[in-house]
């Protein structure tokens, strides 16, 4: 990798003026034209049944201003491909598959911006999403942090190792560990990053159900004590948290990480893990995005986002809110 490439993920922070956008829920766009998730399998299976699909949503958050795109590999593992009866090549070819419509979308929207006097647009990075373990379970577990005795450091480093190889392989500008629970799964991905070689730069977010610590009730202190220790790691945060748990993160982590953080939280709309679906948000619209974004930048953030629910209309307020938004394209 050259040192532009290694270089990207900061170039790209300090071009967007000093906080980065990334983009909004996938399956939650991908289910607004129509997708439909009744699947442990979520929004991967787009990837066998309308790569199409994918590659619009991607152009969506791009047109909304997003400076990252975040694949559609966060619950994409070969086990769960095994178990669908594909073949370790097909799963393999169909983590590929997420880099390559990103990294595609990417380029064509650049190709057709880029000549544009004053566009506003950065050119994107690609960032290939880990899903935890507990995503790939899909038993909740993701926000319990619980996985049982039997799951060691080992066994979560075999879990993950060989996606991240093939992910990669694929090409991506970086590397999303995403709603990591607890102080075991932070552990695996950095040793992983460190015996896989890997020079892609990456960043682990956890997610959080007090708004104080991850989820299996480990201190944050603890989780990034063991993450300060990689230089692989450019950045972490928190994903798929409701949003006003946010700002006292942020001031959080900046006391314990010199690190990037990242915040890309959900809509706070609730999951209802029972009924299989959200509950209404108290209070927080896109108008309130824009709003925190602000302070979310101001509190120490380099790179926002949205996570489940939110849309390329929340992302183009947060997009508005940090840098007065991408100019209108004519
Ligand atoms: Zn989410």
């Amino acid at each position: 990798m050259g040192k532009d490439r290694e270089t990207a993920f900061e170039d790209l922070i300090e071009k967007a003026g000093g906080c980065a956008v990334i983009d909004g829920g996938f399956a939650t766009q991908l289910e607004r034209h129509g997708a439909i998730f009744n699947d442990p399998l979520w929004s991967a299976l787009c990837l066998i049944k309308d790569p199409d699909l994918i590659k619009r949503v991607h152009l969506e958050y791009l047109e909304a201003g997003a400076d990252i795109l975040i694949t559609s590999s966060y619950q994409a593992t070969l086990p769960g491909f095994l178990s669908r009866g594909l073949s370790i090549e097909e799963g393999e070819l169909l983590l590929a598959k997420s880099v390559k419509l990103a990294v595609e979308a990417r380029d064509s929207f650049w190709d057709s911006v880029e000549r544009t006097p004053g566009h506003g647009f950065n050119r994107a990075l690609v960032s290939a999403s880990i899903g935890s373990y507990g995503a790939y379970l899909a038993d909740g577990s993701e926000y319990s942090g619980c996985y049982g005795p039997e799951v060691n450091l080992d066994k979560l480093k075999d879990f993950h190792r060989r996606r991240l190889q093939v992910l990669v392989e694929a090409g991506p500008d970086l590397l999303a560990f995403e709603t990591i629970p607890n102080k075991l799964e932070a552990k695996a991905c950095v040793e992983l990053l460190e015996e896989e070689n890997i020079k892609v730069p990456a960043w682990i977010c956890f997610s959080t159900v007090d708004g104080e610590n991850a989820p299996s009730g480990e201190s944050f202190e603890e989780c990034l004590d063991v993450i300060n220790k990689s230089n692989r790691v450019r950045a972490v945060g928190i994903n798929c948290a409701p949003p006003h748990f946010s700002e006292s993160l942020i001031y959080k982590f900046k006391e314990l990480t010199k690190k990037a953080i990242v915040v890309y939280p959900n809509s706070g709309e609730v999951w209802d893990g029972r009924a299989k679906r959200w509950l209404p948000s108290k209070c927080f619209g896109d108008d309130k995005f824009e709003f925190f974004a602000l302070r979310w930048r101001d509190a120490g953030a380099k790179l926002i986002g949205g996570c489940c629910r939110t849309s390329p209309s929340t992302i183009q307020a947060i997009s508005k809110a940090l840098k007065n938004g991408p100019a209108q394209r004519k």
